[in-house]
């Protein structure tokens, strides 16, 4: 079980509102530090264990900070998300550039700011030491397709369009030696919003014995594994979110067995999560608009599928909480909308939630990652705030909400006075 609370009361968040208009996301500082250090608590036996947050899933130069202080690094995936990296002051080795389908643009970018560059492709190869050179280190990401034995877990990577398969992986790394690059990693990510623990165990076992097979073939020596994202989170109240601190013994054993023993250590461990560094620990607060009863009862919010996608898109279950209710009984049967022309707009279909009236503030849970990000404009909708709770208890504006103008700054209305039609 997994309690589902705000940082925020009724009476603060009602502040709040006063200044900062409905819908906001709000983001709270200490619980994302804290969490961090947990994170990096449980890999701590790998002295150069380190975590690249996946920038996409909140892109917030403020966030972006918070964690680069905690010694985080940047997972970037394109050339904005290079870009804020940059202008954070995270360069160099502390971004890896796992892209794939990369324009040549991106790939200069990114060598220019000396990243640590993940192939997606062996065809890459040729490709970015066209168009960039090849940097000394050099990271490929695999794809383990089909695993023999079968692995439910993993599921069926070999539908999955990123990365090289085993044979063009010793292929890949044979040409990258012969053409000179000194230093590799090793990348894989083939699952996301996992909960299972022992997947994570079982990416990094997989990762140590292609180490081992790999660098006995190629006489290379690798620095790091990058085990991926994908750490998931307990969206619902009845998941289990995962223990990281086994995850982290689990691996050292397997580290231990397969790397130290036969002397391939020191083998850094790396990771690029996103939703588990910060979802939990951001709010999408909304305030009840209407209520219609039709063939359904409807509670509709100020907020949309612009300001959340993830339950339109993948039907994803988001907690939401009605403030100042939270121990009233949960009988009134809903569904939660937004206003978009499009009846997927939905926050929650079927909830119970508690006898909700207009004017109710309500938070919609976990939407720290992949939510505000998300967002997009269909409708003419607009994207809220984000608000930062800092660890003091003082709340910053890290992002204004989006204004019409800002939607139409790419049409120039100017040129329709002298529009012939
Ligand atoms: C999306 C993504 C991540 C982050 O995934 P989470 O599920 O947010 O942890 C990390 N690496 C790559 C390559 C990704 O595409």
């Amino acid at each position: 079980m997994t309690k589902k609370i705000c940082p925020l009361d009724k009476e603060q968040l009602e502040e709040l509102a006063e200044q900062f208009p409905t819908p906001f996301h709000l983001y709270d500082e200490k619980a994302i530090c804290a969490n961090a250090r947990r994170l990096k608590a449980a890999f701590a036996w790998n002295t150069g264990f380190k975590e690249y947050f996946a920038v996409k899933a909140a892109p917030n130069p403020y966030l972006m900070k918070i964690l680069q202080a905690e010694g985080f690094g940047a997972d970037c995936s394109s050339m904005a998300e290079l870009i804020l990296s940059d202008k954070v002051g995270i360069r160099d080795e502390e971004i890896i550039f796992t892209s794939n389908d990369t324009p040549e643009y991106e790939y200069i970018k990114a060598v220019e700011l000396g990243a640590i560059i993940n192939l997606d492709d062996i065809s890459h190869i040729q490709y970015l030491e066209d168009c960039a050179g090849l940097p000394e280190l050099v990271c490929c990401r695999y794809n383990p397709g089909p695993l023999k034995g079968g692995n439910v877990i993993i599921g069926h990577p070999e539908e999955a369009k990123y990365g090289f398969t085993r044979e063009q992986l010793f292929e890949g790394y044979r040409i990258l030696r012969d053409k000179g690059v000194k230093r590799f990693g090793l990348h894989t990510m083939v699952a996301s919003n996992e909960l299972e623990g022992s997947y994570f165990v079982e990416t990094a076992d997989l990762l140590f014995d292609l180490v081992v097979e790999i660098s006995q073939e190629l006489g290379i020596h690798f620095e790091f594994v990058n085990i991926g994202g994908g750490i998931g989170i307990p969206y619902k109240p009845e998941d289990e979110a995962v223990d990281l601190e086994w995850v982290g013994a689990e691996i050292r054993k397997s580290y231990e067995a397969k790397i130290a023993k036969i002397g391939l250590d020191p083998l850094d461990i790396r990771m690029e999560c996103g939703r588990m560094v910060t979802g939990p620990y951001g709010y999408l607060v909304s305030r009840v608009l209407h209520k219609k009863n039709t063939y359904k009862q409807f509670v509709g919010l100020d907020a949309c599928m612009a300001n959340l996608m993830r339950p339109a898109m993948y039907g994803a279950y988001h907690h939401i909480t009605v403030v100042g209710k939270e121990t009233q009984a949960h009988d009134f049967l809903c569904d939660v909308t937004g206003s978009l022309c499009e009846n997927n707009d939905k926050f929650a279909i079927d909830r119970e939630l508690p006898d909700v009236e207009i004017g109710d503030l309500v938070i919609i849970h976990d939407a720290g990652a992949h939510g505000h990000s998300m967002g997009f404009n269909y409708n003419g909708k607009l994207r809220s705030a984000e608000l930062l709770l800092r660890e003091d208890g003082k709340v910053v504006q890290i992002r204004r909400a989006e204004t019409v103008e800002d939607h139409f700054a790419t049409l120039d209305f100017q040129g329709l006075t002298t529009f012939e039609t």
